[in-house]
């Protein structure tokens, strides 16, 4: 007899059951490990880290997924209870024992009075009943196609295909313009950067020479869809290739010089905020440092910060700001809600901050209340909010918390005292929201 199923036992899952139990609701918690491997994993404990043991900067002050740790630590995470108990060095990184991080997060659950864990794989949605799906990039086959049956096979993804995505205020619009192609729309849709023909063979070849990230095993029969190939895949079919597509100059003009540019990088507007801009078309397995390299030689991007790089994965995951409201329910079935990178939020961390607020989302309603959405002005609030609506669902792509996600401040402020104002107004409104929400 449980209030509430979770499904998948992940970073997620595991965050959302435990928050759900110590608000005194009883959790049955499905996860397939114990009777079927995935891919990735390599244990049946809950909460396993597939890759890397890092949680990455633990810096609340000047790194958005370290004000994420700190706000999860004041919601009583077990995540980063877990975390911070398991906790090795790696300077201001937190990095973890991942066998005694997942070993923890296990024994806390399974043994918690109010949480029944059972190892079995879930192959349809539950028709009926407060659910949580964090099944996570590698969902199970035959829930995943009860996924897509409800809401519809094209908004459910099997591989992402993200290009990398770059802060507005670091682009130099001494080079760069905004124009649409042909001057249609409204002509703030695209920011340009011009290359001139020596830049851009220069920029092909670098392309091809670049370091790329191999596909793992499992990953190799990714599929290139039309519309997504990688651009150095892309450069490598002919050195005219890119400038007839994404970096094709028709219908654009430079305004300095009066001139079409021989080739052209687009961006576009990546969230409603304004503050984030994709490269269109620039989706690549190059390695990151390769990348950071690669596109600030282009002319505008030199001093580019880029709030996520490019790549290209198996991932399975759900157009959440088309699908879910601002409560992470699904719109069409109320009844079920997500969490995890299965809505399109990346890494570890995020993952269980999403697990985090599903579950208190959930158990206020149980309770017959709503808990609100914590501000969007807090690290939850921001991520919560680019998933749930405000990232373009065009073109919805797996976003890593950063400040790109915040609502700017206000002034024109230096670098590192934007990032205070940031986090102070951060932590005073996480403050003022779990006053309301306690
Ligand atoms: P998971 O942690 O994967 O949890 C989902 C759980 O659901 C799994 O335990 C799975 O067994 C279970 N499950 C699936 N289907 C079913 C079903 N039908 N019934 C019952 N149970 C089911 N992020 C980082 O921050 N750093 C990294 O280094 C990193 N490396 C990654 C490497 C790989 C190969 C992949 C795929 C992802 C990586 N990620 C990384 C991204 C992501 O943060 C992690 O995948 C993270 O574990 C996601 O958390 P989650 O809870 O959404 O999913």
């Amino acid at each position: 007899n449980h209030d509430i199923h979770i499904i998948g036992g992940g970073l997620a899952g595991s965050e959302a059951a435990w928050q759900l139990a110590e608000a005194g609701w009883h959790v049955r918690l499905s996860e397939m490990r114990g009777v079927e491997a995935t891919p990735a994993h390599h244990t049946d404990a809950l909460a396993e880290l597939v890759c890397s043991n890092s949680f990455r900067s633990d810096d609340a002050d000047s790194n958005a997924v370290g004000l994420l740790h700190e706000e999860m630590r004041r919601l009583g995470s077990l995540i980063m209870a877990q975390a911070d108990r398991h906790r090795v060095p790696a300077g201001s990184a937190l990095a973890v024992d991942r066998d005694g991080f997942a070993g923890g997060v296990t024994a806390a659950l399974a043994g918690h009075p109010r949480v029944t864990l059972v190892r079995e794989r879930v192959d349809a949605l539950p028709a009926d009943g407060p659910a949580i799906i964090a099944t996570g990039p590698l969902t199970a086959a035959g829930l995943a196609g009860s996924i897509g049956a409800a809401t519809g096979m094209d908004q459910l993804a099997f591989f992402d295909a993200i290009a990398p995505i770059v802060h507005r205020d670091s682009i130099d619009f001494d080079i760069a313009w905004f124009q649409s192609r042909w001057d249609k729309g409204d002509g703030r849709d695209y920011i340009n950067c011009p290359l001139d023909r020596d830049q851009y063979q220069a920029f092909v070849q670098g392309l091809l020479d670049g370091e790329k990230t191999e596909f793992r095993e499992w990953e190799k029969d990714t599929p290139y869809f039309d519309g997504c190939m990688p651009i150095e895949v892309m450069a490598s079919r002919g050195p005219e290739t890119l400038r007839h597509g994404p970096m094709k100059p028709f219908g654009l003009r430079d305004p300095r010089t009066g001139h079409r540019p021989y080739a052209v990088v687009q961006l576009r507007q990546d969230n409603a905020l304004g503050t984030l801009w994709n490269i269109v078309g620039f989706q690549t397995k190059l390695k990151y440092a390769e990348q950071v390299r690669l596109f600030r030689t282009i002319p505008g991007l030199e001093q580019a910060e880029f709030a996520r790089l490019g790549g290209l994965h198996r991932n399975t995951f759900i157009n959440a700001p088309r699908l879910l409201d601002g409560q992470l329910r699904l719109k069409s079935a109320p009844h079920i809600r997500f969490a995890g990178q299965i809505t399109g939020c990346e890494g570890y961390v995020e993952s269980a901050a999403i697990g985090l607020l599903a579950g208190r989302f959930a158990a206020a309603e149980l309770a017959g209340g709503a808990l609100p959405a914590p501000p969007r002005t807090t690290a939850l609030g921001a991520l919560l909010g680019h998933i749930t609506g405000d990232a373009d669902a065009a073109t919805y792509q797996p976003m890593n918390v950063n400040f790109g996600l915040f609502p700017p401040v206000d002034g024109d402020v230096r670098k590192a005292e934007r990032k205070a104002r940031l986090t102070g107004r951060a932590r005073a409104d996480l403050g003022g929201w779990m006053g309301v929400a306690a």
